[in-house]
């Protein structure tokens, strides 16, 4: 499956909730969720009662869109999720937060996740002191995330130095050097997306 290429706006009004794809046009008055909410196409003003199924799918979608992942690779970890320890919802949840594009957007490196994406992809980061540019890359305690030195002369980054940004209590950010860490794994109570993941976890269970 081809990776999404239209309106982003789309697809927050298809899951009737901001899923924050634009960076800080998302946060103004121009967001499409506040100027006009109801699904996109002919019939999206009509309120449609949805079956188990449409609910399942519907928040599977919401979850894809918000991380920007593709349904294989979603899938895949899925099944990493399901043979882990604890309850299969939260360690899915918790995988796709760990992933590399997810931390530089947390961090506050990036607008956007989709602009995570394209800056590591470039070549703009390290973990560890090495070169990272695989937005799928997952982190784990102790990893350090740092834009790399060349990168930070640039002027996009160095405005990076006076924004202040709020980073989850499971992250810490050292704003002076550009670097960020993994200090401890995400628990649902760090992840403030308003999703009922065991309604995945049902649809998968099928
Ligand atoms: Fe979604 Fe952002 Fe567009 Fe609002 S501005 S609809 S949050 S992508």
């Amino acid at each position: 499956m081809a990776r999404y290429t239209g309106p982003s706006c789309r697809l927050c009004r298809r899951e009737g909730m901001k899923l924050y794809l634009k960076g800080e046009r998302c946060y103004t008055d121009k967001c499409a969720i506040s100027r006009r909410g109801n699904p996109p196409g002919q019939h999206g003003a009509r309120r449609m009662k949805l079956s188990n199924y449409g609910l399942q799918l519907r928040e599977k979608q919401k979850v894809k869109r918000y991380y920007g992942v593709l349904e294989t690779q979603f899938r895949n970890y899925y099944s990493i999720a399901e043979k882990q320890p604890g309850i299969t919802g939260e360690n899915f949840l918790r995988i796709l937060e760990t992933r590399l594009d997810n931390v530089v957007y947390r961090l506050g490196f990036a607008a956007s996740r989709k602009e995570a994406r394209q800056l590591v992809r470039h070549g703009h980061f390290t973990v560890n002191g090495h070169k990272a540019n695989i937005p799928s890359m997952l982190l784990k305690v102790g990893d350090i995330i740092a834009l790399k030195e060349k990168s930070s002369k640039s002027s996009k980054f160095k405005e990076l130095k006076e924004k202040s940004v709020t980073v989850p209590k499971w992250l810490e950010a050292d704003v002076e050097k550009l670097e960020g860490k993994v200090v401890a794994m995400p628990v649902r109570e760090d992840i403030d997306l308003p999703i009922e993941e065991h309604l995945i976890v049902e649809l998968y269970s099928r």
